[in-house]
């Protein structure tokens, strides 16, 4: 079956210009262009990828994530945000909301079109390792041992389960909120500043005298696992 991707944009023509490049590639295309229709939608049946608007009639794309995300079923379906915003400050919001990815009017659709492919690609689990591997650090998400070069590294359940979400998907930047999410668990209500502290912590067992550091901080947003780490030296 194709995968059902849920376009919510008000645009017109940019709706079409979406549903024809996507429908091309071989998805299943739904289009809704008001922000409380999406909702509705999204209550009776999730699709696999939604690309959401930022700025729409009726409900934000913003309030939209934010009320997936809270969501079991939807916590963790891929969103990628659209927006005429391109400064910083708001690139950030959107990340800290939840969305996947997020792209700046005026786009490129066939970049569009290649990050829908990825995103796609990454929610399936069975593509995902047994063992993760990036450059002399080993994680195996079933014995639950970690090595870097010939050592063996011992993290405690929430360092293990941080260090395997970030090596997941290298070179994504995480907000906090967002790790707490999926690291902690949507029930816990604890701090934001409780990631730093645990990345303080996976950072002391990870890196010894000189070793490059894996784990990248990204000011004002959260971390991310460096997808350079290992290719250089
Ligand atoms: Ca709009």
């Amino acid at each position: 079956m194709a995968p059902r991707i849920l376009v919510v944009e008000d645009e017109e023509s940019l709706a079409i210009l979406l549903r024809y490049n996507l429908t091309a590639e071989g998805y299943e295309v739904e289009h809704v262009a008001r922000g409380d229709e999406a909702d509705i939608r999204l209550r009776e049946s999730v699709p696999d990828l939604l690309v959401l608007d930022w700025m729409l009639p009726a409900l934000s794309g913003i309030e939209i994530c934010r009320r997936l995300r809270a969501r079991p079923e939807t916590a963790r379906l891929p969103i990628i945000m659209l927006t005429a915003r391109g400064e910083e400050a708001e690139r950030i919001r959107g990340l800290q909301t939840g969305a996947d990815d997020y792209m700046v009017k005026p786009f490129s659709v066939p970049e569009l079109v290649a990050r829908v492919h990825a995103l796609l690609r990454r929610a399936k689990p069975e593509h995902v390792a047994q063992r993760l591997v990036m450059g002399d650090l080993e994680l195996d998400r079933v014995t639950k041992r970690v090595r870097r070069g010939d050592r063996e590294l011992h993290l405690g359940p929430t360092e293990f389960r941080l260090l395997e979400f970030l090596m997941k998907s290298p070179g994504r930047v995480f907000a906090r909120e967002h790790l707490l999410d999926q690291v902690w668990g949507q029930d816990v209500y604890v701090d934001e500043r409780t990631v730093d502290v645990h990345v303080g912590r996976l950072r002391k067992v990870l890196n010894r005298r000189n070793e490059a550091d894996p784990i990248r901080t990204v000011r004002g947003t959260g971390y991310s696992f460096d997808e350079t780490f290992g290719r250089l030296n």
